[in-house]
């Protein structure tokens, strides 16, 4: 008879654990056991801040699956797809191609992704904490940071450098910060031009205490202790916004600081997004004996999953903990049900929880009993050394923590070429993206906001803004391409995102790619330091002509975010100019809208999947337009503003009173400017007749 096919998805402790009890169950003649996960090897996430802490090596959280599951096929293909009805799942097989495989059960482990996108910024400048790539990125920054604070010579760039940011202080968190805090503070003695005083680690959290899952005791003596070791806790203080400069705090504060550590913010991975079955926050619902609700071959464990414990009727954690009993426990009713028997529902009474908090101190609740110190570090160490997978991993990690407290930790790290990154950031309004006379490390293209670029011309020390980029342009290419320092400063004039193009690949692209040099050099020449030094004549003209000279006056009608399609085209036919303006519910510029919009529109409603058009006339215009236009303010030069047309292609702009308010005053039109300099023109050619005469 054909064996029973059991598809595990992930690889984690809701899988191993599953695997490992159905395996020793049922021989492989019985049941063919695959198991896909997308790493060859499980992670052990308890130890991740060790890892990036430097105080066990990289390989001693891992371990590798086949190892530990002989008997199981394991495989590492990412699954794309599940079909519940055709009980098959689909993955890519690493060629490309498509495959679909049968399935009697299918058990459904995969966890859970970090989502950095709750809050602005952060997914361009902190560091997730979740897979092992996380902490090894960690642990490399970290030594980069405190290589470059050597070699500074700015007072201020180096407590820039020395500044590590933790958002969060749950359990991950407060771990991150304690080995943090542990790892450059005991290394300041290898480095000569800063000391343990010039570090600082800061734990910014939103409520009113720290580590909120243990008892008020255990956690004060946690924030003491940190605070003691120099952690700085910020309680009742919520991250808004993370940029290259650091994190922006709720209450208006700016914390400075060049590594942010982001440890809140999980969502479902995209299987389980794309599943059509009951979910309770995003977690996917199941019976008490595990089986996903309304399925009878198809289960669901672990941190995706959401199971009703029986043991105190509440949902269960999402823990190491809980995840191994629910494996353990899935496969043995999977077996019951194999055999006829009748399933028990998911029962487990907590053990427990151990949170190590940096300098050889943890904090621990155990079997109703509470420690904190060196005695719970210690049985931090032993439960999790215990804990670990594999013989051959727990002498590994041994070896590794009794080097830690004999030896320094080590400092070693792989100097990668930055240049030939690619990377996003994201920026505030006023935050500088570079500053004149700096040197060039990036091409920068902007993917949202718009951006002016400022010029210091001696004698004069007020920088004069002498252009407006928005999304689509770039900049960099300039001092890129010639090698030299920037020639002006480029600050965001909104929020910005850009897109950012180390030196060493931005040169071997254009170096390699004749379109892209020749659209460079047009750029170059467009913009090539002061746009009007190849337009003598025309400056000359309108040098002494203000923006509000040549205003128009708004037009009586405006829309809004939330206008809909229908009266937006009834609107633009009606308006004389075709040219309107959409509003926020401040009345703040939101977003424009003329002919060259109704065509973005009507590509942006192609690519939406029919099915989910809806009604395209009630769609609001905050659905189909991007918002963010371009602008100038009456502050502005006319020069800037005419500069910032030409550059764009477009013949008409915004002008509102101020940046900061955003306030439609008017608008600037491409006509009056040309009709402006013939009556000059025709102005002077009579005064000069007069002269003659
Ligand atoms: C930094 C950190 C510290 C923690 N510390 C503790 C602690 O001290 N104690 C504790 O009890 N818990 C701790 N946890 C929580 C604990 O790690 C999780 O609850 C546990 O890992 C959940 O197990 P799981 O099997 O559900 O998922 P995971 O262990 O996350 O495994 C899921 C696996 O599925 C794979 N996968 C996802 N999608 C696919 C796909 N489409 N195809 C193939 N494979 C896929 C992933 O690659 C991953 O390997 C910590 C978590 C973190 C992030």
């Amino acid at each position: 008879m054909k064996p029973t096919r059991v598809v595990i998805i992930g690889g984690g402790f809701a899988a191993v654990k599953f695997a490992e009890t159905l395996r020793a169950k049922l021989r492989p003649s019985d049941c063919e056991i695959l198991l896909f996960n997308r790493e060859n090897h499980m992670v052990f996430h308890p130890l991740l801040a060790d890892v990036a802490g430097a105080s066990i090596n990289v390989d001693a959280a891992a371990a590798p699956l086949r190892q530990m599951l002989p008997d199981v096929g394991c495989r590492t293909e990412r699954v794309l797809r599940i079909d519940l009805a055709a009980s098959q799942i689909e993955f890519d097989d690493g060629n490309g191609v498509l495959t679909r495989l049968d399935y009697d059960h299918v058990v459904i482990a995969c966890g859970a992704d970090s989502n950095l996108g709750i809050i602005p910024g952060m997914t361009e400048h902190a560091f997730p904490f979740k897979v092992m790539r996380d902490a090894i990125d960690l642990r490399q920054q970290i030594v980069r940071q405190m290589e470059q604070a050597e070699a500074t010579s700015d007072p201020e760039r180096r407590r820039w450098l020395l500044h590590f940011i933790i958002v969060g202080a749950g359990f991950s968190g407060v771990e991150v910060a304690g080995e943090v805090n542990e790892l450059v503070r005991s290394s300041t003695r290898f480095y000569r031009n800063f000391s343990k005083e010039d570090v600082v680690v800061t734990m910014v959290h939103a409520q009113d205490q720290i580590l909120p899952e243990v008892a008020p005791t255990l956690r004060e003596f946690a924030q003491k202790k940190m605070e003691k070791a120099g952690v700085t806790i910020l309680l009742n203080c919520r991250a808004v916004a993370a940029t290259h400069e650091g994190v922006e705090l709720k209450d208006g504060r700016k914390l400075l600081g060049g590594t942010i550590v982001c440890t809140i913010g999980t969502t479902a991975s995209p299987l389980v997004q794309n599943l059509n079955v009951p979910k309770e926050k995003g977690r996917i619902r199941t019976t008490p004996e595990m089986r996903i609700e309304g399925q009878t071959n198809a289960w669901a464990l672990g941190d995706c999953a959401f199971i009703l414990n029986d043991f105190d009727k509440k949902p269960c954690l999402t823990t190491a903990q809980f995840a191994q009993r629910q494996g353990r426990q899935a496969a043995l009713n999977l077996l019951r049900i194999l055999r006829g028997e009748p399933t028990k529902p998911f029962s487990f009474k907590a053990l427990g929880q151990l949170c190590s908090i940096g300098g050889y101190s943890a904090v621990a609740e155990m079997f109703g009993m509470r420690f904190s110190g060196f005695l719970a570090w210690f049985m931090w160490r032993g439960v999790y050394l215990f804990k670990l997978p594999t013989w051959s991993r727990r002498f590994k990690v041994a070896l590794d923590w009794a080097w830690d407290v004999l030896f320094p930790r080590d400092l070693s790290f792989l100097n990668t070429d930055t240049s030939l990154n690619v990377a996003h950031a994201y920026f505030l309004p006023g935050d500088y993206i570079h500053h004149q006379g700096e040197l060039a490390r990036t091409f920068c293209i902007i993917d949202e906001g718009e951006v002016e670029a400022l010029k210091v011309t001696p004698p004069d020390p007020e920088p004069k803004i002498i252009a407006v980029l928005s999304k689509g342009d770039f900049f960099g290419e300039a001092t890129l391409l010639g090698d030299h320092p920037h020639e002006t400063s480029v600050r965001a004039r909104t929020v910005v995102r850009l897109t950012q193009i180390g030196s060493g690949l931005f040169a071997q692209i254009a170096g390699a790619s004749t379109p892209l040099r020749d659209l460079l050099s047009r750029t170059l020449t467009r913009r090539s330091g002061d746009f009007w030094r190849r337009l003598p004549l025309a400056r000359s003209l309108l040098s002494d002509d203000t923006l509000a000279s040549l205003l128009d006056p708004l037009p009586a009608k405006s829309l809004n975010k939330d206008t809909t399609f229908a009266d937006a085209i009834l609107a633009l036919n009606e308006s004389p100019s075709g040219e309107l303006l959409i509003l926020d519910e401040k009345q703040r510029l939101w977003g424009t809208l003329d002919r060259n919009d109704l065509y973005d529109m009507t590509a942006r409603i192609a690519i939406i999947p029919p099915e989910e058009r809806g009604d395209l006339t009630r769609r609001k215009l905050s659905d189909l337009l991007p918002g963010n236009p371009l602008y100038v303010s009456l502050d502005e030069p006319l020069l800037v503003a005419a500069a910032t047309m030409l550059d764009h292609g477009i013949f008409w702009i915004p002008v509102v009173r101020s940046k900061i308010d955003l306030q439609p005053v008017g608008y600037l039109r491409g006509e009056r400017i040309r009709s402006r300099m013939i009556q000059k023109l025709s102005q002077g050619k009579s005064a000069h007749a007069q002269t003659a005469s």
